[in-house]
């Protein structure tokens, strides 16, 4: 067997179990051996009978007796009794009628399981059983927990890795040998056995550190590499016009923020170098990033270039496009809106405008750069509600404009500094942490399900002084399988019960974008009271009247993402406030408690980070192909290292060609994009 063989060359795995395999991305033997597991369970410890306490346990004695029946139809039992120098214990299985023939009489096992309390009395129940004489996998040692398919479990997954052990020392090596003796980190195939098959905790922590390590590294130096790249290529030079500006913001209800002021300065600074600008505006939500966009757009516009601005979802699209023209009106420019459901004409007419250069602001969503849209002046992309935009879509840019464009990009899921140092190495960060004077904080509150008809008719109070509410459900139509409402069912509540007589509108993904478009602008125009919605309104949308929100099943959301939908309001002078409906049987979790005492995003972030722990952390990195498996981003000395290695590296300017497995993942990772 060889690394690169198909994962059916494993002994033990078909034809089918190498289908169940592929669904986990497993397709070669290497890829097998670089699954690692998600967490462990120590058996390592092997304990007498006597002495056996409740929790995970190993013992290690002589099967007595072993014998199967039914209970009931569909319902086995094997009752074995085994014994040491201590004592003799029952140990149950359920189910797994082939377990009597299989135990050998009289022969040693080591077993481990749970040690806990059932039908009064302390067994251990459906433990694994191995042979002393046997090489253990599943007992007597610190056994590895695997990510498991529909059908293959992780025991099996243990057993093919356990069948192809002797092939761990045949895989590379991928950092710099100067780098593991400088920080003493052990060899790769080292690690990666310690991780399969630990054979103590020490152990297993010195493994992590080093895979720990790498991970980090390449991010970095990904990073860094794009970096550099971009630095090195030439862009438009776009003056900055003091008047224009200063015209604009005459022009403005409001006076801007410093933080805003502040932004815009580092921003019109960056558009006058001749490296293109590729930056992140982080801004918690409310924060007023819409304003800022639009100023970098005017200085590119007023110099005869095109600006890009692109957001996730048509929705979003739409409502900018009207922002944009409203802020842009007294300077006479005049947005053009393409998105995807715009009728063929339509399309066709803003394809010309854009393809002779005339339009100078286009709105879109994503499809803007993947259409067969000809810019050939494209000064700016603007990107809303993103964290950064891949090489592949730079690549994109820079082959339509035939240079590469200033990338300006927003998000409003600010992330803590040491992560965005590790993940977003290549972007220069702004922040814009002031909130717009005259806000008052959001009010949050739990709210019990005994107390919903309650709510629900004090809300009716407020919306008859001219109040606006948005109503939040996690799903669209009433399921049986899920207990959690939908926008339908609590659309009719309202509608015929709850809030009779109020203008209600229900707003949900599987409408049209015309659809979509008409309730939104019924709800800004104020000709609907109350929006009945799901997470659709999610990211951008902006309805300064709606004062209130009610978020139904509240603990089916993530805390970004509660955060986020309650940043649809709070965003005129009223004071705002949010409600989180519990269902019936649900206590109040840590992540909503956090979300009902803070307002600030910044620091939610930071929280969030610290209840989902590391691994799988924001769902932005959870798609696409970065997959963070080890790397504890809170681990601020590994990643000052690890930052300080890349420096290195970049410094003496080794060259990576050197290093082929180190060059492929790298290159991998310089593609990696949140965008889709
Ligand atoms: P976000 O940062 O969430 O994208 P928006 O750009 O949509 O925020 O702005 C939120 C609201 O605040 C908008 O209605 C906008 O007009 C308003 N706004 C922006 N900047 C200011 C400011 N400096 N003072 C008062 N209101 C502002
Ligand atoms: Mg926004």
């Amino acid at each position: 067997m060889k690394l690169s063989d198909s994962i059916e060359f494993v002994p033990g795995v078909g034809p089918s179990t190498a289908k169940q395999l592929h669904l986990l991305k497993l397709q070669t033997v290497f890829d097998l051996l670089d699954y690692l597991p998600r967490k462990y369970e120590d058996y390592s410890e092997i304990t007498s009978i006597k002495q056996l306490r409740p929790g995970p346990v190993t013992i290690r004695a002589v099967i007595k007796h072993a014998k199967g029946h039914y209970v009931r139809r569909g319902m086995h039992i094997t009752e074995a009794v085994v014994s040491d120098d201590s004592d003799s214990m029952r140990v149950v299985w359920f189910n797994q009628p082939y377990r009597a023939a299989a135990l050998k009489i009289g022969q040693e096992y080591y077993i481990s399981g749970k040690y806990e309390l059932s039908n009064q009395r302390f067994q251990i129940m459906n433990p694994s059983a191995e042979l002393v004489k046997d090489f253990p996998l599943n007992t007597a040692r610190i056994v590895p927990i695997y990510k498991q398919s529909k059908t293959v479990t992780s025991n099996q997954i243990r057993k093919f890795i356990g069948a192809c052990v002797q092939l761990l020392d045949e895989l590379p090596e991928t950092l710099p040998t100067w780098l593991l003796t400088k920080y003493r980190l052990q060899a790769r195939n080292e690690a990666i056995r310690a991780m399969h098959f630990p054979e103590s905790s020490e152990q297993l922590a010195a493994a992590r550190r080093r895979l720990g390590f790498e991970e980090a590294f390449e991010l970095i130096l990904a990073s860094q590499l794009n970096k550099l790249e971009n630095s090195s290529e030439s862009s438009l030079q776009i003056p900055f016009d003091e008047r224009l500006a200063k015209e604009f913001v005459a022009n403005l209800p409001f006076t801007l923020t410093d933080d805003q002021r502040k932004v815009v300065w580092q921003i019109y600074q960056d558009m006058q170098k001749t490296q293109p600008m590729n930056r992140l505006v982080e801004g918690d939500v409310g924060s007023g990033k819409t304003v800022v966009a639009v100023m970098a757009a005017l200085m590119a516009i007023k110099e005869g270039y095109q600006v890009a601005f692109m957001a996730p979802t048509e929705l979003l699209a739409r409502q900018h496009d009207k922002t944009l023209a409203t802020l842009l009106k007294p300077l006479g420019v005049e947005p053009h809106l393409l998105v995807g459901s715009l009728s063929a004409s339509k399309k066709r007419a803003a394809h010309e405008l854009i393809a002779s250069g005339k339009a100078g602001m286009i709105v879109g969503t994503h499809a803007l750069i993947q259409d067969k849209v000809d810019m050939h002046k494209l000064g700016l992309v603007i990107v809303d509600e993103q964290h950064r935009f891949g090489v592949q879509q730079r690549k994109t840019l820079m082959a339509k404009a035939g240079h590469m464009p200033h990338v300006l990009s927003f998000t409003a899921t600010p992330i803590p500094r040491s992560l965005a140092l590790t993940l977003y190495g290549e972007l220069d960060i702004s922040l814009l942490k002031e909130k717009p004077a005259g806000r008052q904080p959001i009010h949050t509150e739990l709210v019990p399900v005994l107390k919903r008809e309650k709510l629900y008719k004090s809300l009716a109070t407020e919306l008859s002084v001219g109040r606006q509410a948005f109503v939040v459900c996690p799903l669209i139509a009433e399921s049986t399988a899920l207990d959690k409402s939908s926008v339908e069912a609590v659309y009719a509540e309202l509608h015929d019960k709850l809030l009779k007589g109020y203008r209600i509108g229900l707003l949900h993904g599987r409408l049209s974008a015309e659809e979509k478009d008409a309730i939104m602008q019924a709800f800004v125009a104020q000709k609907l009271d109350v929006l009945v919605a799901t997470t659709v309104i999610e990211v951008g949308v902006d309805v300064p009247n709606a004062s209130i929100m009610v978020i139904e099943s509240a603990d089916s959301f993530g805390l970004s993402q509660l955060h986020q939908l309650r940043g649809r309001i709070g965003r005129g002078s009223d004071a705002a406030q949010c409600y989180l409906l519990l269902d019936a049987d649900k206590q109040p979790t840590r992540r909503l408690r956090a979300i009902e005492s803070s307002n600030d995003g910044f620091r939610l972030a930071e929280l969030d980070l610290e209840i989902r722990g590391p691994g799988a952390i924001y769902g932005a990195f959870q798609h696409g192909e970065l997959d963070l498996r080890i790397v504890q981003l809170s681990d601020t000395q590994l990643l000052a290292d690890a930052r300080a290695a890349v420096t290195r590296f970049i410094e003496t300017r080794e060259d990576l060609v050197q290093y082929k497995e180190l060059s492929e993942r790298i290159t991998k990772l310089r593609a990696v994009t949140n965008l889709n």
